[in-house]
């Protein structure tokens, strides 16, 4: 494992070029977008314009080819400067279906377009609100018919919707009851959401205490073009279920940023705040949190490397890009606490920027996957107890 992992490879180029396109999009930019509920758009043509979001896409269709672990140290750098991936990270992880399960005419057609910035897949249609974590479940139906689709049902938590041009889209093409196993009969399908919106498809907003841009989708006899399919009808839970170790890595790397994010921020303050004659960093009871946040952040990245490195290798790594997950939202979350309370009354105000990304960070407990059903995974799967759900 330790050849496998190679800590002397940063990516120290890429990540001083993130951090030179993030330093234009300083905390007010993204103050004023949070405030109003804003998509930040010319921060993610800008990302897309210098090839970071075509990162994943093999050169040969207008990426650059390169690994998940090069995609991981964008998006950390992304979010250690203040900024927030968000709102166009699932474009690195959802192309990962279209590329290794669709057609080759589907590659022609979108990837080229998506890495130059001609189309978004931004939009990722999963969760619904009756089933929640309990995927296989979902209700959302696309029947075929002679020469199309038709789909009916809805979907929750739909982000960046209004705001992709592609949605990706998990419906069951085969009642429950007809198939063996449970994971079977679902299908996914590339959507073109310009034909879609008002012929079958209505996109509701959901405002949420943070800018994550995401909505409800309505299906109402939407009809799609066979050609939608990706891969074979009836395997599609298993495509999206081969992208969600490049998601799991993708978000702790994010979580990691964050992490850095709260303790620099954290670690500055303690040093100029002077309360009883002293920087309050000279305190144990201030100084102890940050040192531990910072251990904490350490620890997680080590496994978010571990993850990428087999990921990279073409090796299993289900249980690693799960745990990489979970320590770093962890990671995360506990050092966006320890800077909230560092902070003490400033950390409330919206000019520091941690009120923000203290916010913005909790998601990262429950989505994509929330904590238990990580913990239940590693149970099940890993320590060979018995199914929990
Ligand atoms: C801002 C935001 C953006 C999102 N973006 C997208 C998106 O773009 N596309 C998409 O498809 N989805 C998206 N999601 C959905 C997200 O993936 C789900 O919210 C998440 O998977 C949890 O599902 P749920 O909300 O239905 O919670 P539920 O499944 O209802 O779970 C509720 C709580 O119960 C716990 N729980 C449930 N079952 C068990 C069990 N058996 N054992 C122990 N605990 C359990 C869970 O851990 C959770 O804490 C987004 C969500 C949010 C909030």
């Amino acid at each position: 494992m330790s050849a496998l992992i190679d800590l002397d490879n940063n990516h120290d180029d890429l990540r001083a070029a993130v951090r030179a396109l993030c330093s234009k999009y300083p905390g007010e930019y993204w103050r004023a977008k949070d405030r109003a509920r804003a998509y930040p758009g010319e921060f993610v043509d800008e990302l897309t314009r210098a090839g970071f979001l075509a990162c994943l896409i093999p050169e040969e269709f207008g990426g650059s080819g390169l690994g998940i672990g090069s995609a991981a140290a964008i998006l950390e750098e992304i979010h250690a400067t203040g900024c927030n991936g968000g709102a166009c990270h699932a474009q690195m992880y959802t192309m990962g279906t279209v590329l290794r399960h669709g057609s080759p005419e589907q590659k022609k057609t979108y990837l080229p377009r998506i890495a130059s910035g001609e189309l978004r897949l931004q939009a990722f249609g999963v969760t619904e609100p009756t089933t929640g974590s309990d995927t296989t479940q979902l209700r959302t139906t696309a029947e075929k018919r002679s020469n199309h689709y038709v789909v009916n049902g809805q979907k929750v938590w739909i982000s960046r919707a209004e705001h992709s041009d592609l949605l990706l889209l998990l419906a069951r093409t085969t009642p429950k009851e007809q198939v063996k196993k449970r994971t079977d009969g679902l299908s996914v399908f590339l959507i073109e959401l310009k034909h879609a919106v008002g012929n079958g498809l209505t996109i509701r907003p959901i405002r949420t205490m943070i800018n994550h841009a995401t909505t409800e989708l309505f299906f109402d006899n939407l009809e799609i073009p066979l050609s939608t399919l990706v891969g074979e009808e009836g395997s599609g839970f298993h495509y999206i279920l081969d992208g969600m170790n490049a998601e799991r890595i993708l978000i702790a790397a994010e979580c990691i940023g964050d992490a850095r994010f709260f303790i620099e921020k954290a670690t500055n303050y303690a040093k100029e705040r002077v309360v009883f004659g002293k920087p309050i960093g000279a305190n144990q009871g201030v100084q102890f949190p940050i040192a531990r946040a910072y251990a904490e952040m350490q620890a997680a990245a080590l496994m978010v490397r571990k993850a990428a490195a087999l990921f990279e290798a073409g090796r299993p790594c289900g249980p690693e890009a799960n745990m990489a997950k979970m320590l770093a939202a962890e990671a995360s979350w506990h050092a966006a606490d320890m800077c909230l309370q560092t902070h003490g009354g400033f950390g409330f105000a919206e000019e520091y920027d941690v009120e923000r990304k203290f916010r913005e960070t909790r998601l990262y407990q429950v989505a994509p996957i929330s904590t238990n059903l990580i913990l239940g995974y590693l149970g099940q799967h890993v320590l060979g107890l018995p199914r929990s759900y």
